[in-house]
């Protein structure tokens, strides 16, 4: 777990920090390959946010790429 979501666990009641969970495991970065990952699981929270901006991550296939944010659509 990321220090941020340390952060919010401890500062945070107990249902806003399972919100803001289940709202950054909804979007996900991808790389062009077609890799994704979950904002969550990336270290980062995403709440309440609306947009599609891009990020430069880590991709296990491809190294460091520029990722698009989009929420999960399944
Ligand atoms: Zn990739």
């Amino acid at each position: 777990m990321s220090l941020i979501q340390k952060v919010i666990k401890v500062l945070l009641p107990t249902r806003w920090v399972a919100a803001i969970e289940a709202q950054s495991r909804q979007w996900v970065m991808r790389c062009a390959c077609g890799h994704e990952i979950s904002i969550w699981d990336a270290g980062g929270i995403r709440f309440k946010a609306a947009g599609k901006p891009r990020r430069w991550a880590r991709c296990p296939r491809c190294g460091f790429t520029w990722h698009r944010i989009e929420k999960r659509t399944s």
